[in-house]
């Protein structure tokens, strides 16, 4: 079995002991195709076209890249080559009744799912995020550390929560949006729009 982390960048870094602790007797390697070194925290580092060369009975992918159009080009390459997509989940992740979670996920230490949510593909919920009861949540949605998702909140794909951000009981965030760090979200938010503050107004650039 050979399991590559495809990015040895922020997020490959701290995805990687994850794996390493899931599957200690597993050959592990980063996968990237950028400037990466040759070799990152003991493991080797190599590209794409590499991977799919070594010659293993069984190979699998994590996507540790925090953009989440990244990570959707990347698992359609990872499907048409026939390798699938392995979780990552720290230890101390907490997961209590009917969470359903399709593939790919990566869950940092200290993230708690409580009860009857629905998850989709590729999430990542990074260090002490939680999603409490009854929560939607899309493909490819992406958790900075310490968000806090509220019950019955649907968020669709490719949303981006920022770090601390607060979102509150039975709200809608849309496709694509995207939450500042620290923001309070008290109302439903639209697709693509950027949120900021304390209570949550759509960003204005001037
Ligand atoms: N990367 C890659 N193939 C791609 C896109 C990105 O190998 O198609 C690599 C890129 O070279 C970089 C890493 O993924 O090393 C992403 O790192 P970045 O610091 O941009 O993001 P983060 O680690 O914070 O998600």
């Amino acid at each position: 079995m050979l399991i590559g982390v495809y990015g040895a960048s922020g997020c490959g870094r701290g995805i990687m002991p994850l794996l390493r602790a899931q599957h200690p007797r597993t050959e592990l390697v980063f996968i990237d195709d950028g400037q990466a070194p040759s070799y990152v925290n003991g493991h080797d580092v190599i590209p794409w076209a590499e991977f799919l060369k070594r010659q293993s009975g069984e190979k699998a992918v994590s996507i540790a890249i925090a953009a989440s159009k990244t990570r959707q080009t990347l698992a359609e390459k990872c499907s048409v080559a026939k390798v699938p997509l392995v979780e990552a989940r720290a230890a101390s992740v907490v997961q209590m009744d009917e969470v359903v979670i399709e593939e790919g996920a990566c869950l940092s230490p200290f993230v708690t799912l409580t009860s009857n949510i629905r998850i989709g593909r590729c999430f990542h919920a990074n260090l002490y995020s939680y999603v409490e009861h009854d929560c939607i949540i899309g493909d490819f949605v992406t958790f900075a550390p310490g968000v806090k998702c509220n019950g019955n909140v649907t968020i669709g794909d490719h949303a981006y929560i920022g770090s601390g951000a607060i979102i509150r009981q039975g709200i809608n965030i849309g496709a694509g949006a995207i939450v500042g760090m620290g923001a309070v979200v008290t109302r439903d938010v639209a697709p693509g729009v950027t949120i900021v503050g304390n209570p949550a107004k759509p960003l204005i650039k001037d």
